[in-house]
């Protein structure tokens, strides 16, 4: 089977046990089957980065033994092909210039002026939107979360590609990406799961290859929060690498290595042989742990 992974961070913070674990299943994923695993630094909104991150990022991949093929894509060095994408999707009808503002818009985030009318007409600064018409529902087989069904009346009929501000959404840029890398198998949180209908949408439009995705339940804390940069999830200590990687096995529900295992490089051959996308739990807490330093 041809398979090519990759792990996206954004550079926006340290990694934390979240990341880890959605960072370590697809590297797990993708050397189970065979295939490459690639890194691509998501870097496309300066003002949530912060100075430094990517690096650390990159380097604490490395400590935990996740190594990468092929060189480390930024996105900020990509804005042409976003541009270029744009341009078909526009040229094709289908995405078209919006003037509302944030306040004006309808209930669900959608252009609430018909602006796709006025086009010819609009000078003011203008986001772009991507408009499709949902079929009766949208029906994706998440290889881990098994299948998913978006009704019709759950699905916004239009939303941002490229913000008022000239920056290009998540949405557009992670397919526009995915697909010129040549990936095919997409491991990432369950945050981004009502994601997934919506590039299936851009995909159409654009004649893209659909992409297999698998979504990893996100972790809560020992309070019930959600485990992310936003909550302020403590960042992971480069000097546990073979107690976080345990720890990262034991919440996907796989089996622990032999204790006798003492390398990131063991613990992820370990991994590899006895990989299971079925035990990986539909949710995840830190709660009692029971691996100590
Ligand atoms: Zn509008």
């Amino acid at each position: 089977m041809l398979y090519r992974g990759r792990f996206a961070p954004s550079p926006s913070g340290p990694l934390h046990m979240g990341s880890l674990v959605t960072a370590l299943a697809s590297y797990v994923d993708a050397r189970a089957n065979k295939g490459e695993w690639l890194v691509r630094i998501e870097d496309l909104d300066p003002p949530r980065e912060k100075p430094g991150a990517a690096k650390h990022i990159l380097s604490d991949l490395i400590i935990h033994g996740l190594h990468w093929d092929g060189e480390v894509i930024f996105q900020s060095s990509r804005l042409k092909a976003y541009e270029s994408a744009l341009s078909y999707l526009i040229k094709t009808n289908a995405a078209f210039k919006c003037i509302c503002p944030r306040k004006r818009l309808n209930n669900d985030g959608t252009c609430a002026s018909k602006c796709f009318l006025r086009q010819h007409y609009l000078s003011e600064k203008f986001a772009f939107r991507f408009e499709y018409d949902p079929r009766a529902s949208i029906k994706i087989n998440d290889f881990i979360l098994g299948e998913k069904i978006w009704k019709n009346q759950d699905l916004p009929k239009d939303f941002v590609i490229r913000r008022r501000d000239g920056l290009f959404s998540y949405q557009l840029a992670v397919l526009v990406d995915d697909i010129s890398q040549g990936i095919t198998h997409v491991i990432r949180g369950s945050d981004l799961l009502d994601s997934t209908p919506k590039q299936h949408e851009i995909g159409s439009a654009l004649n893209f290859p659909q992409l297999k995705y698998g979504h990893i339940p996100t972790i809560t804390d020992t309070e019930g929060k959600k485990l992310s940069k936003q909550t302020f999830a403590p960042p992971i200590d480069g000097n546990q690498a073979v107690q976080n990687l345990r720890q990262a096995l034991l919440l996907l529900g796989q089996k622990q290595p032999d204790n006798i295992l003492k390398t990131p490089s063991g613990i992820l051959r370990s991994a590899i042989e006895f990989w299971d996308r079925n035990t990986i739990p539909k949710e995840m807490t830190l709660t009692n742990l029971p691996i100590k330093n």
